[in-house]
């Protein structure tokens, strides 16, 4: 299934692919991280569930005119007033009319999938080496605030990580000695990003980060992040 949604003179197409039943929700947000949509489908082949996949020219950033202007941002910093307004600043320039055309583009993608209504939300991205890592997040580094806890895991790479809202997932992937941060809900800065946005609405949410090259690392972190889903009972009803 393909649905389009328009942004001034653009189309930014949603792709769901589903297997069997629709729980639990993958997103993928940024169009050029292709390794973390190719291990949420293997996945959902396997044991089932749909991701919901932005397409628009495969690069990070969605490119848009409007009213005979250029303007870009960030799909993941489209989920607040300050967010909206800071992305489209970074990317080229601000204005009304711009930020409500993005605005309008996020209110119709969660309401379209109904994303406020999952039990859990599952985000897929990848990262380049050593850019973002696991270690971004220990105290006095560039993420620290953003986190309460963090686990670094020495077996497994630093460029793979979970990145969570809840206190439940941080200590059971701490047990299966993965790297995790645990987002701070209270005091995280509000960057327009979805792990924001479900923090602050007490939607359990999971970000799932691993290297571009690490695609049997991926796949084993969205097989656990789907054991914990069934574990907690957050997968929908059918
Ligand atoms: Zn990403």
């Amino acid at each position: 299934m393909k649905v389009p949604f328009k942004i001034g003179n653009t189309v930014v197409t949603a792709e769901v692919f589903q297997h069997g039943q629709p729980s639990p929700t993958f997103l993928n947000v940024h169009d050029d991280e292709n390794t973390s949509v190719a291990a949420g489908k293997t996945v959902i082949e396997q044991t089932g569930g749909r991701l919901i996949e932005f397409s628009h020219g495969g690069q990070r950033n969605v490119r848009f005119t409007l009213n005979g202007e250029r303007h870009a941002f960030d799909p993941n910093r489209i989920f607040s007033e300050v967010g909206i307004r800071h992305t489209l600043a970074a990317h080229g320039q601000w204005s009304e009319a711009a930020h409500h055309a993005v605005k309008r583009f996020a209110a119709q993608y969660l309401e379209r999938f109904a994303l406020e209504r999952e039990p859990l939300v599952i985000a897929l991205h990848n990262n380049t080496e050593g850019a973002l890592t696991i270690e971004s997040y220990r105290p006095g580094a560039a993420h620290a605030a953003t986190s309460a806890a963090v686990h670094v895991a020495p077996s497994r790479s630093r460029d793979d990580f979970f990145y969570v809202t809840d206190r439940r997932f941080f200590d059971y992937l701490q047990r299966k000695d993965f790297n995790v941060t645990l987002q701070d809900n209270a005091s995280v800065p509000d960057d327009g990003s979805l792990s924001v946005y479900f923090g602050k609405k007490g939607i359990p949410y999971i970000n799932i980060e691993a290297e571009m090259s690490h695609l049997n690392a991926q796949i084993e972190m969205v097989r656990a992040a789907r054991e914990m889903a069934e574990e907690f009972g957050l997968m929908k009803p059918q």
